[in-house]
């Protein structure tokens, strides 16, 4: 099927307390745990951990996910983490590409401002936040940039802690309130989708069947559950900007790194 051709939209679906359905990745291959339809953010739950380790400045180990992860349970969401069908035991690599390359993701975000900006200019990011209801001047943006690269500096310099370890522990630690979803196949993403929609997220499982796999990011359910973590505006309004910059970093790093084409954006507004 042709990327130009496939109505994105036609494949999101709506499903009943969707919020509390243990997140699972950006990724674009199907799964077959119990649960159909699941909010995707990057690396799962493990998006909450990144977010919070650079708007606190705060270094990326197992003491900021333990922390990050007991609260989003004291706010009665499940823990969502996944491995995939590369993953290897003895090399401890998940096959989650967020959480198995988050130190190499974080360092093109800090080094790699002139294609970030390329990516994502200013004008998309405004628009993207208008949905948020945040009406930003291009100034206030170059703010957040200049300060998310400061704070990515801290993090980096402290050392993150990346791979199956993340996956391991959290299994070990948290039992039943998380789930490891076991992701199946190849990777054959053609697009990558933002959601901004919080009824409805992208059906994988469907789009896969249709041989249409794409990466989505349900960015407004993200922002709903990252409210719970008593922020400020401009923190909640900087984890956007993050995320989105997030997101485009990891598409260099798992796609366009390993030589392959850039995928086209495409925005679902619901
Ligand atoms: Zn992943």
């Amino acid at each position: 099927m042709k990327t130009n051709k496939i109505n994105w939209s036609n494949l999101f679906s709506k499903r009943d307390q969707l919020q509390f359905v243990p997140p699972n990745c950006v990724d674009g291959r199907a799964w077959s745990n119990k649960y159909d339809l699941a909010p995707q953010f990057l690396g799962g739950s493990f998006h909450f951990v990144v977010v919070a380790s650079i708007l606190w400045q705060k270094a990326l180990d197992w003491f900021m996910i333990e922390s990050v992860f007991k609260q989003l349970n004291s706010f009665n969401y499940k823990i969502g983490l996944h491995r995939g069908s590369h993953k290897n035991a003895e090399l401890k690599v998940s096959d989650c590409g967020f959480v198995d390359n988050i130190a190499v993701i974080l360092k093109v975000l800090k080094d790699n401002s002139d294609y970030i900006l390329k990516s994502l200019p200013n004008r998309k990011i405004k628009s993207v936040l208008k949905s948020f209801g945040a009406g930003f001047s291009d100034y206030e943006i170059d703010q957040i940039r200049e300060k998310n690269k400061k704070a990515l500096a801290f993090v980096l310099n402290k050392g993150v802690l990346s791979g199956d370890k993340i996956i391991a522990k959290t299994q070990d630690v948290f039992g039943n309130q998380a789930v490891i979803y076991e992701l199946e196949g190849e990777h054959r993403e053609q697009a990558v989708l933002l959601n901004l929609s919080e009824l409805k997220t992208f059906d994988t499982l469907k789009a896969n069947q249709l041989g249409c796999q794409a990466f989505n990011l349900d960015l407004k359910m993200f922002y709903k559950i990252l409210k719970n973590f008593k922020l400020t505006n401009e923190q909640l309004l900087r984890s956007v900007v993050l995320s989105l910059v997030l997101y485009q970093a990891t598409e260099k790093v798992l796609v366009e790194d390993k030589g392959k084409k850039a995928l086209p954006m495409f925005v679902f507004k619901g």
